[in-house]
């Protein structure tokens, strides 16, 4: 399993550092061609605008869109999961439109915004540890969409098919499950379109 990193910014090299301890090849992606032979793709946190602006530049907005029709798993934390989202508020952005949802970017305000949390999850039986950082808050999801985990009862963890995305950063804990979760998605998604060829 290989797994390309968005490296513009943020916390790329957690991601990285998480699913090699998982098995996983990880490569960092800045180009278009640094996609190719990738199973995976992670969008991490940061700042959208910052990263949107870079995606288009590099030809990576497009290339990543491709990605994912074709059945390349994609996962975002945090800023990540603002690109995934078909609509953005505050302010409203364009973005990648691959997850049906719509962010309110920081969402969480600025006290409260920066901390760690537990709650309730669908991919264990313990509550999941969160880590916050002026993330965003999933204000409605489409009726397909999986919610994995919530946090003050609103949907944290969300996915489709094969994107997954978090208003949380889990690369910046020890708790793995998130992105064995993710690496079990790409794998199903790997398999689902050799049996396609
Ligand atoms: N507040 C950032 C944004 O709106 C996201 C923060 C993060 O990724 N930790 O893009």
């Amino acid at each position: 399993m290989k797994i390309g990193i968005v490296a513009i910014q943020g916390d790329f090299a957690a991601h990285a550092a998480m699913l090699r301890e998982l098995g996983a090849g990880t490569v960092e992606v800045r180009t278009v061609r640094d996609l190719e032979g990738c199973d995976g793709i992670v969008l991490p946190g940061g700042e959208s605008t910052t990263q949107l602006q870079f995606l288009k530049e590099e030809g990576l907005f497009d290339a990543i869109r491709n990605f994912s029709k074709q059945g390349g798993a994609v996962f975002g934390t945090c800023a990540g999961a603002i690109l995934l989202a078909t609509k953005v508020n505050n302010p409203p952005q364009e973005s990648l439109g691959l997850l049906d949802m719509t962010v309110l970017r920081n969402g969480y305000g600025r006290q409260l915004a920066s901390d760690v949390f537990y709650g309730p999850s669908t991919l264990k039986q313990q509550p999941l540890e969160m880590v916050f950082i002026r993330g965003p808050i999933i204000e409605e999801v489409g009726k397909d969409i999986a919610v994995l985990a919530r946090h003050e009862g609103k949907a944290a963890l969300v996915e489709k098919g094969n994107v997954l995305a978090a208003t949380f950063h889990p690369e910046l804990t020890d708790d793995t499950t998130v992105h064995q979760h993710f690496l079990e998605m790409a794998a199903a998604h790997v398999a689902e379109s050799a049996r396609a060829r």
